[in-house]
C-alpha cells in the first residue's frame, strides 16, 4: 500500500500524563478501527462515549469518541478521535493495538495537514498560518497567525491569479484574432488596465507589509559591556519579572544566556554575551553556538556599564542604549541625569527596570511597524509577491515587443501566485513546510 492510502495516528494532544489525551485517525480505515475498538460507530460529528477494547475483547480505557466521515472532515478523509485519559499506559496500549492493524501507522509530522492540504481543504498559506499559530508565544503573533490560517492572504492571491489569468486569456483572444497587426485595443486596454491595477494591490501589500515575518522569530537584544557591570545580574532581573514568558534557557546552572520576553505581545529575546563563553559540556556547547549566532544578527545593543567613561564597542549599525547600570551605588548628583547614559539601572533592585522595559516596546513597536494589518509573513511568500509583482512589471514593458512576451510575462506572473497557494510545482516544498510540523497535527 502506498504510505499515502495508509490511514495514520498519533496523539494530536500535549505532553503525557494529562487528565484527556486525544488520539487521531486519518485514513479509509479510520472508520473500521473505531469500530473494532468501540465496539459501535457513532453518530457523525457526535462525542459518544465508549468502553475501548483490544481485539481481544479486553477494555482499554472509558472514553469518548467522535467520527467525521470523509470529505467533511479536517484532512477531508474519514477521520476518528478517541478521547481518552491522558496517561501513558493508556496511550502506550492504545498504540500497539492501533499498530497492529495492518492498514494503519503513525503520522509523520504535519502528516494530517498535508492531507488537508493535498485534498484541497486548506491552502499552502493556510497551512502555514496554521503552524504559526500553534507555535505562537505572544498575543501579536496569535493574531497574526489567525490572519493567515483565516486564508486572507490565499484569498488575494487567488482573486490575482484568476485575474492575471482573465487578463491574458483577453490578451491571448487578441493574438489569434488578430492574424496581422496589433492586438484590438478593445481587448488590450481591459487586459492592461487590469494589469496596472493588480500591480498596484500587490505592491501595496509588499509595502505595507512592515517586518511580519520577523514577528514569528521577534526581536533579538543583546546585552553587552565590561566584565562585571553587571549583565548576569541584568538577566537575573529580566527573568524574575513577570513578562519573562518562556523559561529561560539555561547555559549553565550559573548564568542565563537567553530570556524570551512578551513585551507587549511582541517577542524579545534578551541574549547576555557574558553568558557565551568556552565550555566542555556538548550540550552547553550546542547553547552557546546559538546564542553567538544570534547575538551576532542582533536588532539592539544594550551597552551597560558601571561608570560613564566607558565608550560602547559599535558592532556595524546596529543601534547601542548605553544603560548605566549601579546607580543604587552612586551619589544622587552622578546618577545618570546629567552623563551620557541614556537610562539609568540598579540591576540589583531593579529600579529604572520600567523605563528601560517600556523603551523596548516602543522599539519593537517602531520595528514591526504596521505589521498589524501584514499579510506576508514568510520569506518564502514575499519573494513570490514579488516575482509575480516583477513578472506584470515586465508584462507592461513588453508591450511594444509584442504580445507573446506580454502573455509568457502574464504566465510567470500567475505561476508565481499559483505556487504561493501550493497549486503547482510544491512536493519539494512540502516536505521542508510540513516537516516543521509537530507530530498529531
Ligand atoms: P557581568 O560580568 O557583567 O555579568 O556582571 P555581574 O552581573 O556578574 O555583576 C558583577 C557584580 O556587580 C556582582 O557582584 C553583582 O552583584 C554586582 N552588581 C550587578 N548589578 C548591580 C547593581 O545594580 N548594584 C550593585 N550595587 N551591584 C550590582
Amino acid at each position: 500500500m502506498h504510505p499515502h492510502d495508509q490511514t495514520i495516528f498519533a496523539l494530536s494532544s500535549g505532553r503525557l500524563p494529562s487528565a484527556i489525551a486525544i488520539v487521531r485517525l486519518s485514513g479509509s480505515y479510520a472508520g473500521a478501527a473505531l469500530q473494532m475498538l468501540a465496539g459501535k460507530m457513532p453518530a457523525p460529528r457526535m462525542a459518544t462515549r465508549a468502553l475501548l477494547r483490544d481485539a481481544n475483547g479486553e477494555p482499554i480505557d472509558d472514553a469518548v469518541v467522535l467520527w467525521f466521515p470523509g470529505p467533511a472532515s479536517a484532512t477531508g478523509e474519514d477521520v476518528a478521535e478517541l478521547h481518552v485519559h491522558g496517561s501513558r499506559a493508556v496511550i502506550a496500549t492504545l498504540f500497539s493495538v492501533l499498530s497492529a492493524l495492518p492498514q494503519l501507522r503513525t503520522a509523520e509530522p504535519g502528516e494530517f495537514t498535508r492531507r488537508a492540504f493535498q485534498n484541497g481543504k486548506i491552502d499552502l498559506t493556510e497551512a502555514e498560518g496554521l503552524d504559526d499559530l500553534i507555535h505562537a508565544d505572544t498575543d501579536r503573533q496569535r493574531r497574526q497567525a489567525l490572519r493567515q490560517l483565516k486564508g486572507l492572504l490565499g484569498d488575494k492571491a487567488r482573486s490575482w491569479r484568476d485575474q492575471i489569468i482573465e487578463a491574458s486569456a483577453l490578451i491571448e483572444a487578441g493574438i489569434d484574432f488578430a492574424d496581422e497587426g496589433d492586438v484590438p485595443a478593445e481587448l488590450m486596454a481591459p487586459a492592461l488596465l487590469r494589469i496596472r491595477q493588480l500591480l498596484t494591490e500587490i505592491e501595496q501589500v509588499l509595502a505595507a507589509q512592515g517586518r511580519a515575518e520577523r514577528l514569528r522569530e521577534g526581536l533579538t537584544v543583546v546585552i553587552a559591556g565590561p566584565p562585571n557591570a553587571g549583565k548576569s545580574t541584568l538577566m537575573n532581573q529580566l527573568a524574575r519579572r513577570e513578562v519573562a514568558i518562556v523559561s529561560p534557557h539555561a547555559g549553565t546552572t550559573r548564568d542565563l544566556i537567553e530570556v524570551q520576553l512578551d513585551l507587549d505581545g511582541y517577542p524579545v529575546t534578551v541574549i547576555d554575551t557574558a553568558g557565551i563563553r568556552e565550555t566542555d559540556d556538548p550540550v552547553e556547547q550546542e547553547g552557546v553556538r546559538r546564542a553567538r549566532d544570534r547575538a551576532a544578527q542582533a536588532d539592539l545593543v544594550l551597552w551597560l556599564s558601571e561608570d560613564d567613561q566607558v565608550e560602547a564597542e559599535r558592532q556595524g549599525d546596529t543601534p547601542v542604549w548605553l544603560v548605566r547600570n549601579k546607580i543604587d551605588l552612586a551619589g544622587e548628583a552622578t546618577s545618570a541625569s546629567g552623563t551620557h547614559a541614556m537610562f539609568g539601572i540598579s540591576a540589583q533592585s531593579g529600579e529604572g527596570m520600567g523605563a528601560l522595559l517600556e523603551a523596548l516596546v516602543g522599539f519593537a513597536r517602531d520595528y514591526f511597524g504596521a505589521t498589524e494589518n501584514g499579510l506576508v509573513t514568510r520569506e518564502r511568500q514575499r519573494q513570490l509577491l514579488q516575482q509575480s509583482a516583477k513578472a506584470l512589471r515586465r508584462s507592461l514593458t513588453t508591450i511594444d515587443l509584442g504580445e507573446e512576451l506580454m502573455a509568457e510575462e502574464l504566465r510567470v506572473a500567475a505561476f508565481a501566485l499559483g505556487r504561493l497557494l501550493g497549486r503547482v510545482d510544491v512536493e519539494d516544498l512540502l516536505d521542508v513546510i510540513f516537516r516543521e510540523f509537530c507530530i498529531g497535527k
